[in-house]
Formats: structure tokens, sequence, C-alpha cells
């Protein structure tokens, strides 16, 4: 079936989560998460041992380490790395000063790959980084990524609509022959929808088009990891793979409003949006409303009802990452199942206040009884009820 795939792939591979490297010596470090050990400061200890108290200045590198952190934590990336860069100049021995560059080249970097004009620059970027933090292995890994996808995307015919770019490879007739054109109709005809209902709109103002890739079944498996049972993904970018378009277009039509919904849902609620949720609005929202939806939460009902229904703690992660494919395919069919249950007795605007509670902070279950005085695990337990009549 085509439901499963995997939101929250790149999470891993792209997350930005990484914690500053300690600078040296006076600048009170941040809180730095538990698995982070700061580097012991040679440098500083070997100064103090040779330095008289009153000649321990700031050194000019240590002055210029904490401007280009503030340089870095107001967005000023190109500064940041430029003043980084004349740090580890000044001192090639200090490691915090590399340290600190690679993240500011990292982070560099990641923005200039969300347009496609900078990406070969974004390479570079994070090539370097990762020259200076070998260590990093998410950072290794997010380039061997890049890498994989500049070599099959890189010469990618392009086509754009209103909010999306669409690539793909301008040797396969039956895409330019029509088969784009059909792809950016109903995206743009879901973008429109999907607008409605989240209240947000991810691809203007200032913000680039959604981009989505066409590709062979091989090469998705190769850029997104993801088996034979995925019929696409979404990392920021949709990826679609099509064997043959002239038997696929009812399915391709669904698997694109799914991966768009992602993209509405980490707009309108950010990237920590449960698992359950997440998979079950794309779900529910992959086909058009009416005779189509009600048939396939139906059908989700009938599959999950065979089931042992899973917490929703357990569903809150990245689906994709459950285990089997039949372990994944049941948390699929529980969440479109338990979306459905819910848009039937309370509304499915509640489904999307849930989403944007994300964004505030507010948990789904905080978010749920708000809107409806019910505790979401109760709404659970009579699914599982209802179910078992
Ligand atoms: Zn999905």
């Amino acid at each position: 079936m085509s439901g499963l795939r995997a939101w929250g792939l790149a999470l891993l591979l792209l997350g930005a989560g990484v914690a500053w490297r300690l600078w040296p010596r006076e600048v009170a470090p941040p809180a730095l998460p538990p698995e982070v050990t700061p580097p012991v400061i040679e440098r500083g200890v070997r100064r103090a041992a040779v330095a008289p108290p009153a000649q321990r200045v700031e050194d000019v590198w240590t002055q210029k380490n904490r401007r280009a952190i503030e340089l870095l934590e107001a967005g000023d990336l190109e500064a940041a790395v430029e003043l980084f860069a004349e740090c580890v100049a000044g001192d090639p021995a200090e490691g915090v000063f590399r340290g600190n560059l690679a993240e500011a080249l990292a982070r560099l970097a990641r923005a200039e790959y969300e347009d496609v004009e900078t990406r070969p620059e974004a390479i570079e970027h994070l090539t370097r980084a990762v020259e200076l933090a070998p260590e990093r292995d998410q950072l290794t890994e997010l380039l061997a990524r890049w890498r994989a996808e500049a070599a099959v995307e890189g010469n990618f015919w392009t086509d754009r609509s209103l909010h999306f770019r669409l690539s793909y490879d301008g040797d396969r007739g039956e895409l330019l022959e029509g088969g784009y054109d059909l792809v950016l109709r109903t995206l743009e005809d879901a973008y429109g929808e999907f607008a409605d209902l989240f209240g947000v709109r991810p691809a203007e103002g200032d913000a680039p088009p959604i981009e989505v890739v066409l590709l062979e079944r091989e090469e998705f498996s190769e850029l997104t990891g993801l088996g034979h049972w995925a019929g696409g993904a979404y990392d920021g970018r949709i990826r679609v793979p099509v064997v043959d378009l002239s038997k696929e277009e009812r399915q391709l039509v669904r698997v694109l409003r799914h991966e768009l919904v992602h993209a509405f849902v980490q707009e309108a609620g950010g990237r920590g949006v449960a698992g359950w949720l997440n998979e079950g609005i794309a779900e529910y929202l992959e086909q058009p409303a009416g005779a189509a939806r009600e048939a396939a939460v139906r059908e989700a009902r009938a599959l999950a009802a065979e089931l042992k229904l899973r917490s929703l703690d357990e569903l809150g992660g990245t689906l994709a990452s459950l285990g089997s494919v039949e372990e994944i395919r049941a948390a699929y069919v529980q969440s479109l199942a338990f979306v459905g249950w819910i848009e039937h007795w309370y509304g499915e605007q509640v489904l999307f206040h849930m989403v944007s509670g994300c964004s505030k902070g507010v948990s789904l279950e905080a978010s749920f009884e708000a809107h409806t005085r019910v505790p979401l695990a109760s709404a659970l337990e009579d699914l599982s009820l209802d179910l078992k009549r």
C-alpha cells in the first residue's frame, strides 16, 4: 500500500541539533546536552603557566572567536565563518576554533542547500566542515547523502509552477510529455486545499518553492534508504519513485498528496509532530474528501480490528523506524484509523489544532483535551473498544 512512507527519515541526517563546542576561557559556556563533553583547553593552561597574571589579557583570537559566536547566533553565517576561519588561521592548534568553524560551515551549508542555485557551494562548505571535524558522523553522513543526490539529480530537467519546482530525468519521455503537467497540477490543487486546512502557506513570501523529485525506483532507494514498501518520502523535498507512469497515475496522485501533507505539517507544527498524527493526517488527506477517503478509513478500521493497538507513545517517533514491514504497516493502519475516529467524533479541526499546537510547545494531549474535553488516551481506548464490536 502506498501509505508506508518515511516522514522524518532525514531528521536524523539533517537535524541541526549540534551543540556548540566549548570556547576558550572567559566566555561562560552555555548548557550543553549531557552527551557533549567540553574539550579541555590545554592552550589556556599553558598560557597561564607562563604568563604573569597582569598580562593575562584575553588574546585577539579569543575575542574574535567570541564575536564570531555572536554573529553565528544572530544568523550572519558568512561573517561568522570568515571570523572563525581567521581564528583557525591565527591559532591552527586550537581545537575549539576548528570545531566552531566546522559548526558555522555546516550551518552555512545547510542554509545554502535549501536553494538549488547555491547547492554546489553547500557541498563545498560541508566538505570543509567534515575535514575540520571528521569525528562528527552526522556531518559525514550528510555530505555523503548530498553527494549522492548531486550525482543522481545534478543533470535533471526542471519545471516550475507557482509553488513547486519539479526535477526529473529529461530522458524519460513519459515524464517530459505530460507527466510533469499531471504532477504539478496535482500538487497545486492540493496546495490550495491544504493551505486552507492547515492555515499555513509553506511556499510563499520569502520561502523557496517546494522541491519535488521524480526518481527511478533504484535511485529512490539509494537516496532515501527506504525499501520497496515506500511510495515516497519527504525530507524537506518530496521524492517519489515513478516506474511506469502510464500504470501509476492514481497511485502517483495519492503519493504526491500524501508527501505534500508532510510539508504542511512541518510548516504548521515544526519537526516534532508525533509520527502517528503526521502519518495519520497524511494517509487521511491523500484521498480527496468524499467517498474515496471514507473508504480508506473504513479499510484501515477493518485492518486495525485485527491488530493489538499500540500506545500513542510507541507511535510518537518515525513510524518507518518501527521494525519490520508488517509492524510499520500496522502503525500506519492504526494511525489512519485513529485520525478517522477523531475526525468522526470530534471534527477534523482538532487534528489541525493539534499540529499547530506543536509549534507552540503545546502537547497533543493538551491540545486535544482543550478542544474536546476528552483525554486523548480515552479517545484511543474508545476506538479500540469500538473496533472489537
Ligand atoms: Zn508519510
